[in-house]
């Protein structure tokens, strides 16, 4: 049926998901991490690092002629981030529906940014915004030997298989 076609899973789609400097220094690394897993996703790829001009510009290269955007890299160069990627079914839409809205004082409670910031300027949390948008992401992000394909024991209580 039509109506239930998009609920075949995809459980290979992928999305960069950044805890940013803030919600490093804030201590949010665990508890971010939490709510990916607890969800069902499946972590890929994890590693800490201070992000470099060039990747952030990369990163970023849509958002460059706004008047935040010296700001904001000025922000993600502040201090290290925690960069993720994580597997699931319809992951890029639910990550960005638990993220909640840019603007943290719009994002909903029950979201990471609704239950963790205030502003739009210290967000605390990266997450990409399409599959296409994610795959250029991954690729900035992660160099390909440092995704790890694996099984979760209990990928059946998941998904239909
Ligand atoms: N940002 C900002 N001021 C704005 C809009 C965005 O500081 O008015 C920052 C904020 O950190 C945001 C990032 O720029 O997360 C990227 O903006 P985007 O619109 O892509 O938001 P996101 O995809 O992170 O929700
Ligand atoms: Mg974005």
């Amino acid at each position: 049926c039509l109506l239930y076609s998009s609920v075949t899973p995809d459980v290979r789609e992928r999305t960069l998901i950044a805890v940013k400097p803030d919600g490093v220094q804030r201590r949010l690394v665990g508890e971010i991490i939490k709510r990916f897993e607890r969800r069902g996703f499946k972590l890929v790829g994890m590693k800490m690092l201070q992000a470099s001009e060039a990747v952030l510009g990369k990163h970023y290269h849509d958002l460059q002629r706004k008047p935040f955007y010296p700001a904001l890299i000025r922000y993600m160069a502040s201090g290290p981030v925690v960069a993720m990627v994580w597997e699931g079914h319809n992951v890029v839409r639910s990550s960005r529906l638990m993220v909640g809205e840019t603007d943290s004082s719009q994002a909903k409670p029950g979201t990471v940014r609704g239950d963790l910031s205030v502003h739009i300027s210290r967000n605390i949390i990266h997450a990409s915004d399409s599959v296409e948008v994610a795959k250029k992401e991954i690729g900035l992000w992660f160099h390909s030997a440092e995704l790890i394909n694996w099984e979760t024991s209990d990928h059946s209580d998941l998904y239909q298989v």
